[in-house]
């Protein structure tokens, strides 16, 4: 549903997208992988509405949403996406549930479908003995189960995951990845995912955008990539950490 048409942006005079054409289908897992500094968190903060394009066209289900041309930009709670960040973003002096009821108390839903909701989000994330905790007493595995269900809550169409997985230690990364790829397959979600890292990548997509210096330099499944990597550049950086 979210079409990327010659997306271009420069900081101070330097390219750090060039001309991005992306497709997103529904219900698709894709990865925005790539080196530290190829661009990838600022190409997810475009989609997300937090940064304007230069150039180029972006369209969700046929909506425009983004158009320097046009002036048109629509704003990040507009674009009624869902976002999971590195460093889970809760607010520490609410308990779980109020975290994750906070976006439907935004929406001005009923306080009887808030608590429905709030706790059918819970359970998919597997947390719903914990809802009357504080972030502070949870491990960094919960507190991004929490910062799941706080996205799932509100039933958007596309969630933007930010290295979901980065902070956490191998065994939790694995157990989260395969949790996250349950949940966007039982509940039809596309997903787009940044990170740096090719196993992360590997265990959680459909498919992987590889991006070097701003632009797209190879995409396709995970096998394609991996067994045929186009370059000597992107057997190096898929192979290297394996
Ligand atoms: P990392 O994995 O390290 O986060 P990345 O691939 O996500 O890297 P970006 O964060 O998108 O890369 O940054 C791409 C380039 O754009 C970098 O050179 C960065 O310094 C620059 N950049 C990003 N945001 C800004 C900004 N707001 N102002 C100036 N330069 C920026």
């Amino acid at each position: 549903p979210l079409t990327l048409n010659q997306i271009g942006k420069s900081f101070a005079g330097k390219t750090v997208l060039d001309s991005i054409d992306l497709d997103v289908e529904a219900g698709c897992f894709l990865t925005l992988l790539g080196p530290s500094g190829c661009g990838k968190t600022t190409l997810l903060r475009i989609i997300a509405g937090l940064e304007q394009p230069d150039s180029g066209t972006l369209y969700n289900e046929h909506r425009l949403l983004d158009d320097p041309k046009k002036n048109r930009h629509l704003a990040p709670q507009q674009r009624h996406f869902g976002f999971v960040f590195q460093d889970y973003g809760l607010w520490p002096h609410m308990n779980v549930a109020a975290n994750v009821a906070f976006p439907l108390q935004m929406a001005k839903v009923s306080k009887q479908e808030i608590k429905n909701r709030v706790k059918q989000a819970l359970t998919d994330v597997h947390m719903q003995d914990h809802a009357d905790k504080r972030p502070t007493q949870l491990s960094g595995g919960q507190k991004q189960r929490i910062s799941i269900a706080r996205a799932l809550v509100a039933r958007p169409k596309l969630i933007l995951f930010d290295e979901p997985l980065s902070n956490l230690d191998a065994n939790l990364r694995e157990e989260l990845g395969h949790d996250i790829r349950r949940l966007a397959r039982e509940q039809g979600l596309t997903c787009i995912n940044v990170t740096h890292d090719r196993r992360e990548a590997q265990l959680l997509s459909d498919k992987i955008v590889l991006l070097k210096d701003g632009r797209c330099h190879q995409q396709g499944t995970p096998e394609e990539l991996f067994h045929t990597p186009i370059d000597a550049w992107a057997a190096k950086f898929l192979d290297a950490g394996n």
